[in-house]
């Protein structure tokens, strides 16, 4: 009988042990729609892939069962402030610009206004529906900015959104009387006096949509993760624009999330491979001591011109640097371009411990 209850206290302890060794192990994952992986005759075990970054609209409960049964973590990304697709039949949350007009879409993106309740209401209904039909590992949140277009060496930075609801709620928040008749009034007046307080006021905005998404995903789930992928710009470049335009401010958003998920899309920002290592160093020195997980993202994506095979290579080490306790690469399309892709991140994650 005592045999018994040893065995089962053994059996109980190593279990336990095994699910807190996969929590540690370092985080090897493919962005996109990875099930075109598995379909192209590939499975991740033999990859080296132990998680998977699925796009909310390409998850499936077939994919979800194969991935978790090849031992895969599964994190859904979650297209937060991203308004395609709902502006278009809801003109109140479209993003309003400095002269009172609608603002163009930004390249390929086209942002919301972050204040509107029905669209507000509309992602945490989305949320809680993916959460209530599938036992994640974590939910990354996507397209957390204002309305612009990063993903570029030529960003489009608008100054948004003027609308009524949120200069209201700018004045309220900051106890201002804001003067002018119109929306470009008011919007000049905003620019010309108060414009730190402005552009602190959108940052709180933003830092709130993370928190309000957090709480929905304790309560739903609580053990899972929550992510955030952002913009990796360093603070300075394009004249400050990834707090004044994108409404980002990395120190707030690392309070906010269990896991930092930084874009190290070096070639999407012209830059040199390298910059990805050296936005690395920069992270770690900001970040106090109680700090969220960092998983970057790093660039395989021939968008714009060629990432060859070894420079994809040099990105994941790169992106390996500390503090990365995990890496993933964009995107699964790249992969299956260009098999030698392939090799290289196979080779790279069989050879990451452990
Ligand atoms: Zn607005």
């Amino acid at each position: 009988m005592n045999y018994f209850f040893w065995l089962l206290f053994l059996l109980i302890h190593c279990a336990a042990y095994a699910q807190e060794s996969q929590k540690e192990a370092f985080v090897k994952g493919i962005y996109g729609n990875p099930e075109r992986i598995l379909q192209a005759g590939y499975s991740f075990d033999e990859l080296g892939v132990n998680a998977v970054f699925v796009r909310r609209s390409s998850l499936n409960q077939e994919f979800y069962q194969q991935a978790k049964a090849q031992g895969c973590q599964v994190f859904v990304e979650f297209p937060t402030l991203n308004g395609k697709g709902y502006i278009e039949d809801h003109p109140e949350a479209w993003p309003i610009n400095e002269k009172g007009e609608q603002a163009a879409p930004a390249d390929w993106f086209m942002g919301v206004c972050p204040t509107d309740p029905g669209f507000q209401a509309y992602r945490a209904e989305q949320l809680k529906e993916t959460l209530g039909d599938y036992m994640v590992d974590g939910v990354f949140l996507d397209y957390l900015h204002w309305h612009a277009q990063f993903e570029t060496d030529q960003p489009v930075l608008p100054e948004t959104c003027f609308c009524d609801r949120c200069t209201q709620l700018f004045e309220k928040a900051s106890a201002l009387q804001i003067p002018g008749k119109d929306i470009s009034a008011r919007s000049q007046w905003i620019l010309a006096n108060q414009e730190s307080a402005w552009r602190d006021w959108r940052n709180g905005i933003l830092n709130k949509w993370v928190s309000d998404m957090g709480e929905i995903l304790r309560e739903y789930q609580p053990d899972a993760l929550l992510g955030a992928f952002y913009c990796a710009w360093f603070p300075e470049d394009h004249g400050g624009a990834l707090y004044n335009t994108l409404g980002i401010n990395v120190p707030s958003l690392a309070k906010r999330v269990d896991v930092l998920a930084p874009m190290l899309f070096h070639q999407m920002y012209a830059r040199p491979v390298t910059w990805a290592g050296e936005y690395m160093e920069w992270l770690d020195k900001i970040m106090d001591s109680s700090r969220p997980l960092v998983w970057p993202i790093v660039q395989a994506h021939n968008k714009p011109g060629i990432v060859s095979p070894e420079e994809f290579g040099k990105a994941l080490q790169e992106g390996s640097k500390t503090p990365a306790s995990g890496i993933m690469m964009f995107s699964e399309q790249s992969l299956l371009e260009n098999r030698e892709k392939m090799k290289v991140m196979q080779d790279f994650y069989q050879r990451t411990k452990p």
